[in-house]
């Protein structure tokens, strides 16, 4: 697959290529995988748990805000973890030119 850029022939896929860089290579860091986000699903269930325990208390007011944060922090944490998700995919197929530096999708 030749470099849409340069038109340079000499291209590989970008982590085949980070694969083969030696650890002491500045370039490790640079054409390094985008860090993948987890969800830290047991640690959110313990929030909702401990809003719905104390909801049972009495206090339901802050049972409900518990309950609710807990809810609203696993949104944010699926979307980031999709989001990551998406960018390591793109980052596995991406090409890279050897001449030139350029990155591209096939
Ligand atoms: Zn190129």
């Amino acid at each position: 697959m030749p470099c849409p850029d340069c038109s340079s022939p000499n291209t590989q896929r970008l982590a085949h290529y980070w694969e083969s860089l030696p650890a002491e290579s500045p370039l490790k860091d640079r054409y390094a995988p985008p860090p993948i986000a987890r969800a830290r699903t047991l640690a959110i269930l313990g929030i909702i748990g401990a809003g719905i325990w104390v909801l049972t208390t009495g206090a339901v007011l802050w049972g409900l805000a518990i309950a609710i944060g807990g809810l609203l922090w696993g949104a944010l944490t699926m979307a980031s973890v999709t989001a990551s998700q998406a960018a390591y995919g793109q980052w596995e197929t991406q090409q890279l030119c050897l001449s030139c530096t350029h990155r591209f999708q096939p």
